[in-house]
């Protein structure tokens, strides 16, 4: 039987309130796979509100019982002409990874990881939600729910407040540039926690090391680990969203 509109939808906010719940429970590893199967589910609802087919993994076998992967999503919208901004797509492979790392038991997950890529995903979300199903999550999910999903972001937002206060301190760079307001490429989460000194990364959110060089379009500096530096292309977001938008 083929999902109708709306089917995805109401599965992707089941699986947000099993995260909630699970969350409540201490059950980390099981909340953030249940965060990463909504986001899933939500991604399929977009599909299937261009047709129910194209969710199906082959879109010309009509009786194809499989949908489409995790990571095939996106070059699929991108096939139909929808296409998310760069930075949601990486970090949706971002939630994949997150999600496998837990479904393979490689993660020993703490509270603040876990803190750290909810409030990732469900900030997410939110935002996919309004703007490619024009719904909102405080309709969309029951009273508590949505308390409880409110109040994750708020107490996670000061614990950003205080990595990005200790950036600021901690950091240094080039005096034509702003301070401290690249993306960490681990844990992708809000600007301003990555400090840069002496060529050297550290974000204080997620408490990793990356190293640092410059963009070599533009001179902007960027950060990432050391191999994925040296295997370049060295260029910083902007400059690269600015080659592939020119073609
Ligand atoms: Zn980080
Ligand atoms: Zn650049």
């Amino acid at each position: 039987m083929r999902p109708a509109p709306g089917d995805y939808q109401a599965e992707a906010l089941d699986f947000l309130t099993q995260s909630l719940k699970d969350f409540e429970d201490r059950k980390w590893k099981y909340s953030v796979l249940h965060a990463g199967m909504a986001v899933e589910m939500l991604l399929k609802e977009r599909l299937v509100k261009v047709s129910p087919g194209v969710v199906l993994e082959r879109i010309d076998e009509p009786d194809c019982r499989t949908t489409v992967r995790m990571s095939r999503i996106i070059p699929r919208l991108e096939t139909l002409g929808i296409r998310p901004e760069q930075s949601d797509c990486r970090l949706i492979g971002k939630i994949a990874e997150w999600r496998n790392d837990v479904a393979h038991w490689k993660l020993r997950a703490t509270e603040s990881d876990v803190r750290r890529e909810l409030s990732a995903i469900f900030k997410f979300f939110s935002r996919f939600l309004l703007a490619e199903l024009g719904a909102r999550i405080n309709e969309k999910l029951g009273a508590t729910e949505y308390r409880k999903f409110r109040e994750l972001l708020r107490e996670w937002d000061d614990v950003v407040k205080e990595a990005q206060e200790e950036a600021a301190e901690a950091g240094h760079v080039d005096d034509h540039m702003p301070p401290n307001t690249y993306d960490c490429p681990e844990c992708w989460g809000p600007p301003q926690t990555v400090a840069i000194k002496d060529g050297k990364a550290h974000c204080f959110l997620c408490d990793q090391d990356f190293e640092s060089t410059s963009c070599s379009r533009c001179g902007e500096a960027i950060i990432g680990e050391k191999e994925s530096l040296e295997e370049g292309p060295t260029w910083c977001e902007s400059c690269t969203e600015h080659v592939f938008s020119a073609d």
